[in-house]
């Protein structure tokens, strides 16, 4: 099969979502928010529909081999790990499918953040998405740090929008004998810049630092291989482009270099030896490598949707052919809407700013394609304009993302978006921003 695979998912209407100004009302939307959760895929709905049939016909059997399609639920993940093996770039034994991104983080946390009193600081990138914030500066406390000196974030130059990697790896090679973990977003939600995950990581290891990393924006969207770039470990979760629905199943990696004495962990049974879990043993004997970090048996309606989901990446290649795919999007999109008369370089933002009440918007994703991964974010200028393009491209069936207070982010997903999705995002921009201008 080659992508693009439209037709493998279910993708609102324009009637659906109150699309009232588009003509067409029966035809799906331009649906360019798969970074913030991905459409449903043909292939979920069925597999969540065979284990409602399974859990309905079997009962508690559906746990073993009597399972009607295969897929005893007790080792229901076996499925899953050899593809988020595939997609991250690691050994099978290196992947766990389980919880959700937030514990993970704080779990991988709670095994990798040892301070000390010479080195106890964590690395990461300022306006980090809120929930790694909250999660890093609560491990700082619990550690008995005040996060205000634990936790260092490095901001880009005045004027910039992206990091430069010239300043990550300064900051790391001159704090890095205070620095006890650096952990970064592959992809950062917000500019939708695409970090060095490998010199990053090999220039924190240099230093003695631990290095992980979230793969929220970045798994599903570009090529990783964190193995070969021997990441320590890295989380994320499965909902953006891996589309498995809200709030779906996550994944954990733990490079296997990492053995089990070393990583004292918060236990739970599903990381027990599978071989004598049955037997309830008293003592704790986890299974060597990422899995040994399940707590708790998953989740097998939001495991069904993400194996589903993670076959239609399967038959589309995986990240090689999707890559060549979202390249050729991305840099479609950013080419039509540079064309806009309504488009500044950032370079001139601040000058546009102070002079001007005219619309205007730039693009703070960086320009270089091998900087960032499908998602580009339109920052507005000018009070609530933002907000009102948003409104606007809304009602002609133009999904995106807004973050406040002045960025939409548009991601053209390569397993689902189409040129034509590219083409009509930046004509309806266009036609709202000429209507607001007027
Ligand atoms: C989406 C996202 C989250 C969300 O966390 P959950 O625990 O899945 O709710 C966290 N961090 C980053 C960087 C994200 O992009």
């Amino acid at each position: 099969m080659s992508v693009p695979l439209s037709d493998e998912f279910t993708i609102p209407t324009h009637r659906q979502i109150g699309a009232t100004a588009h003509p067409e009302q029966d035809v799906h939307c331009t649906y360019l928010c798969g970074n913030s959760l991905g459409p449903l895929s043909k292939r979920s709905n069925l597999l969540i529909q065979q284990e409602l049939e399974a859990w309905g016909t079997r009962g508690v059997n559906g746990h073993f081999n009597t399972h009607p399609y295969g897929r005893g639920w007790v080792d229901f993940c076996d499925h899953i790990t050899p593809l988020f093996a595939e997609l991250v770039g690691s050994k099978e034994k290196e992947v766990a499918c389980m919880g959700t991104l937030t514990a993970n983080l704080h779990l991988m946390m709670d095994s990798f953040y040892k301070p000390t009193s010479a080195r106890f600081k964590i690395l990461c990138e300022a306006k980090a998405f809120p929930s790694d914030q909250y999660a890093f500066a609560s491990q700082a406390l619990a550690h008995g740090l005040d996060p205000a000196n634990a936790v260092l974030e490095i901001s880009p130059r005045p004027g910039e929008y992206a990091l430069r990697e010239e300043d990550i790896l300064d900051t790391i090679s001159r704090e890095g004998s205070s620095i006890a973990l650096v952990i970064f977003s592959g992809v950062q939600y917000y500019t939708g810049q695409l970090f060095p995950i490998q010199s990053i990581t090999r220039a924190a290891q240099a230093q003695g630092c631990i290095c992980g990393w979230d793969l929220a924006h970045a798994v599903g969207n570009v090529p990783l291989s964190l193995h070969d770039w021997n990441v320590d470990f890295a989380v994320w979760c499965t909902y953006k482009y891996l589309n498995a629905g809200p709030g779906s199943i996550a994944g954990l990696y733990v490079h296997e270099k990492w053995k089990d004495t070393e990583l004292p962990k918060f236990a739970g049974w599903w990381g027990h030896d599978p071989v004598t879990r049955f037997a309830m043993p008293p003592k704790f004997s986890p299974i060597d490598g990422a899995q040994g970090f399940q707590q708790s048996n998953p989740s097998i309606l939001a495991s069904a949707s993400l194996l589903g989901s993670l076959q239609v990446f399967k038959e589309a290649g995986m990240m090689g052919p999707l890559r060549e795919r979202s390249l050729l999007l991305t840099n479609t999109l950013e080419t039509l809407l540079q064309q806009s008369q309504y488009f500044i370089p950032t370079t001139d933002v601040d000058k546009w700013s102070q002079q001007s009440s005219r619309p205007a918007f730039t693009i703070i994703t960086p320009s270089d394609p091998a900087s960032r991964g499908a998602q580009l974010s339109l920052l507005f200028i000018g009070d609530g304009l933002m907000q009102r393009a948003h409104d606007g491209l809304t009602s002609f069936g133009v999904i995106g993302d807004e973050r406040k207070p002045d960025v939409i982010r548009l991601a053209p997903a390569p397993l689902f978006n189409t040129l034509q999705d590219c083409e009509q995002a930046a004509m309806f921009l266009e036609r709202v921003l000429d209507g607001l201008a007027s």
